[in-house]
């Protein structure tokens, strides 16, 4: 993983809760929104858009921000710990 910092707070370098992403792809009857059908990987049909999202989504355990991986380790790599 690399180093964190938080955007938002700028101070919190060492406490996050990790948000891993596993998305469940699904057919939902369009009425009642029950789930009508689950799809693992690759298996949702030519329309169904598989997901493009982040792995990963991380928040701040001192200000509570929640933002992608990526804006957290980007603020730290731009503000490095002498
Ligand atoms: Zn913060």
């Amino acid at each position: 993983m690399p180093a964190y910092l938080c955007p938002s707070c700028k101070t919190n370098r060492s406490r996050f809760n990790i948000i891993e992403q596993h998305p469940k792809a699904v057919k939902m009857d369009p009425r009642s929104g029950d789930v009508v059908q689950e799809y693992g990987p690759g298996e949702q049909d030519a329309f169904h858009a598989a997901y493009q999202g982040p792995a990963l989504r991380v928040q701040c355990g001192a200000c509570g921000l929640v933002e992608d991986e990526k804006t957290f380790a980007a603020f730290a790599e731009h503000n490095q710990l002498n």
